[in-house]
C-alpha cells in the first residue's frame, strides 16, 4: 500500500513528500529537505536520498537536512 507523506507546517506550510510502499522499510520514512532549491522527498526513495537533493544536486548537511 501506498502512503502519502505530507506535512502541513506553520512556517513552511504543506509539504509533499511523496509517497512510500508500506511493505518496504515497514512504512518508515525519513522527510528530506534541500535548504538550497527547497526541495521535499523520502529519502528511503531515492538510492542517495539520505545526503543529495534528487531535484538539484546539491549535497552536504550544509544543504540537505532531514526533518524530525
Ligand atoms: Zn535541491
Amino acid at each position: 500500500m501506498e502512503i502519502r507523506v505530507i506535512d502541513c507546517d506553520a512556517i513552511v506550510g504543506f509539504v509533499d513528500y511523496g509517497t512510500i510502499d508500506s511493505e518496504k522499510n515497514g512504512g518508515y520514512s525519513t522527510k528530506m529537505r534541500c535548504k538550497k532549491c527547497g526541495a521535499a522527498w523520502l529519502a528511503e526513495n531515492y538510492v542517495t536520498g539520505h545526503d543529495t537533493c534528487p531535484k538539484c544536486g546539491a549535497t552536504g548537511k550544509k544543504y540537505v537536512i532531514s526533518v524530525e
